[in-house]
């Protein structure tokens, strides 16, 4: 997103993070049966169906360049970084949900990658990433690879339900975001870009963990009005991803509802977002809020 000026000095909060682990594992394993019993609510009241805002470029889900933050591994256990410093402990739990804030004290060279939370990563404008990163994608696929191998297993349980799913956009290198930001804002002016276009280093599409996704009967801010969009309501997190800025959360991501942007986080964590509510942020399940 763009530049909002706004950001609270959120990340010199430091609060030793801990892992309460015994906490955690019980806390997940409540989530994880809530999820069980939990069927979504129908979502879509399709407040921004088309009809408000640029409609035009809206509904261009290519413009979404807001992409907010986090990001690879998905998997549960491929992080890199993290400030919750969730390695593997003695028991093969991973640790889902931090316990308290976790503290972004990338410096130097670190800050080229981006910043991981418990398995997750979050690329935000308040936890931007360096230029020079690049994830390691799939071969023929615009994502990273365990991103990709999950939406593979997705696309093919949205067939079989006589659905459609295409994807607009995944992977992009900070120089072609930098030139789509520069685009956008050249065409649809400030205020419109600051919403829904990242800044370069500020876009989760930068991870290779993110895609834009729309179906033949609707897309960009009419794709919450299709019955792909309520299948991925529905089942995203079974594959590992989640909505990742829901109607109403623009506060806390900084970014403006985009129902089609889904973010992998992996099937353990997707699951536990999910049992929170269906438009729980990842800043909020991270506390990163
Ligand atoms: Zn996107």
């Amino acid at each position: 997103m763009g530049g909002a000026p706004g950001g609270r000095g959120r990340r010199t909060k430091g609060v030793a993070v801990t892992v309460a682990r015994r906490r955690l594992a019980a806390t997940v394993a409540a989530l994880l049966a809530a999820t069980v019993g939990v069927q979504l609510s129908g979502c879509t009241a399709g407040a921004g169906t088309g009809a408000t805002g640029p409609a035009s470029a809206a509904s261009d889900p290519t413009s979404d360049a807001s992409e907010g933050v986090p990001s690879p591994g998905g998997a549960p256990g491929t992080s890199t970084t993290s400030p919750a410093g969730p390695s593997a402990t003695a028991s093969d739990t991973p640790a889902l949900r931090p316990a308290s804030t976790p503290v972004d004290d990338r410096s130097g060279k670190a800050r080229n990658t981006p910043l991981t939370v418990n398995g997750i990563v979050v690329v935000s404008a308040e936890h931007p990433v360096g230029s020079r990163y690049t994830p390691e994608l799939a071969s023929g696929q615009p994502l990273a690879k365990p991103a990709a191998r999950a939406f593979t297993k997705l696309q093919r349980a949205v067939r079989m339900a006589g659905l459609r799913l295409d994807v607009v956009s995944g992977y992009r290198s900070y120089g072609a975001q930098s030139a789509l930001y520069n685009s956008r804002l050249a065409s649809m002016g400030r205020a419109w870009t600051a919403k829904y276009v990242a800044k370069p280093g500020t876009s989760e599409h930068q991870t290779g963990l993110a895609v834009d996704l729309r179906s033949p009967s609707g897309r960009g801010t009419s794709f919450d009005d299709t019955r792909e969009w309520r299948w991925l309501r529905r089942h995203a997190q079974d594959y590992g991803f989640v909505l990742r800025y829901p109607q109403g959360t623009t506060k806390i991501t900084g970014i403006g509802f985009e129902p089609w942007h889904w973010r992998y986080v992996g099937v353990a964590q997707a699951t536990a977002i999910r049992a929170l509510g269906a438009d729980v942020t990842i800043e909020e399940y991270l506390r990163l809020t």
